[in-house]
């Protein structure tokens, strides 16, 4: 039997996005194609508001962050570490031969503006990576005020993991000043993994002429060559083109109406902390940072959560169990993307069922 996927990613596809992707094929280098691209990006820049360069890259959201890294780093970069995926974003700096000092906060809580700020102001830093959403821990970093922050450092440009942040919060990345900013397809944007995108700004390019050993696979040149050159709306290589066609139809069902799907998120969110209150556990995010695409839970009644999640697959239904070390200690539940709150109240309703409250 099928389990509907409550947990941070993959989520559960629908139907109709599943079918998006079973489109005749067609020649990377067609005509064909070149609609689909454009298609694709035209529709992702409405639910980022931007009209920036979007990337769009056959890798898991991983392959962006390590590009990030690659191409935007000359000098030193800061790298603010708060969970796993900020954590993953330092050791791919290392990983790529790259300086990369961190600025670290305990599990569960934010990344604070002044600190980053603090921080930049000792000099010598070019780049500065800030996960938006950290997935392990449920924490949602205040962006627009990172933003500005990072904007009064000259030589600084801001990259942005908003892998199960964007498409579920309104991110708005012109005009909060973003430069860099990427996700997978199998977060909020609710379709199957494979795909990444990325905001480009031309600040960017103009920071990749600079470095050197860019790597070639994600050399942010050679996609603006594809993408915005002699050729347009191409890629360097072969992409996931099925992918791209549904990516740019969920893009398009989105941006339809952004406000109710911006809406939706935030009743999502409520619906699951009230539960949360009401059966006397505790969110694991530091108050008034707590994520808008998942809810991590304290597992303060030390219920067990390997047990519930056998019972629930029995229902076909599955949540998260906490990250690495979060394991017991913590439970997730994801709401974003195409997920409704109807199907969130079933899942709430069948765990009190078997739990018995
Ligand atoms: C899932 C996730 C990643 C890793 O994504 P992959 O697509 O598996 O590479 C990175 N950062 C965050 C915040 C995530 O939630």
């Amino acid at each position: 039997m099928h389990k509907k996927l409550f947990i941070p990613g993959p989520v559960e596809v629908t139907p109709e996005a599943l079918h998006d992707m079973s489109v005749p094929m067609v020649g990377h280098r067609s005509k064909d194609y070149e609609k689909i691209h454009a298609h694709c990006v035209n529709n992702v820049k409405k639910v980022l508001y931007t009209d920036q360069f979007i990337l769009v890259g056959t890798s898991s959201s991983t392959g962006l962050m390590e590009a990030a890294v690659r191409n935007l780093s000359r000098k030193k970069i800061l790298s603010v570490v708060l969970g796993a995926f900020s954590d993953r974003w330092n050791k791919i700096a290392t990983a790529n031969g790259k300086d990369a000092d961190r600025l670290e906060y305990e599990w569960g809580l934010a990344a604070k503006p002044a600190d980053i700020d603090a921080k930049l102001s000792e000099g010598g830093y070019d780049l500065v990576t800030v996960v938006f959403n950290e997935t392990s821990t449920g924490v949602m970093s205040p962006l627009k005020e990172i933003a500005e922050v990072v904007a009064k450092h000259d030589d600084v440009i801001l990259a942005v993991d908003a892998v199960s942040g964007m498409a579920a919060a309104k991110v708005e990345t012109d005009a909060w000043g973003i430069d860099y900013m990427l996700a997978g397809t199998q977060k909020a944007w609710s379709l199957p993994p494979g795909l990444a995108v990325a905001v480009v700004s031309e600040r960017c390019f103009q920071r990749a002429e600079e470095v050197e050993n860019r790597g070639f696979y994600f050399d942010l040149l050679s996609y603006k060559k594809y993408a915005a050159g002699k050729r347009t709306n191409q890629t360097p290589s072969t992409p996931a083109i099925s992918l791209v066609h549904a990516l740019g139809r969920q893009a398009e069902r989105f941006a339809a109406d952004l406000d109710a799907h911006w809406k939706k998120h935030f009743a999502m969110r409520e619906m699951v902390h009230d539960w949360v209150a009401k059966r006397g556990f505790e969110l694991f995010a530091e108050k008034g940072h707590e994520s808008l695409s998942l809810t991590c839970i304290k597992n303060t009644k030390g219920i067990d959560v390997a047990g519930l999640n056998k019972e629930l697959g029995a229902r076909g239904y599955n949540l998260s169990n906490g990250y690495g070390a979060l394991k017991e200690k913590t439970f997730r539940i994801a709401h974003m993307g195409t997920m409704t709150p109807p199907e969130l109240r079933d899942l709430l309703l069948n765990v009190d069922d078997i739990m018995g409250w």
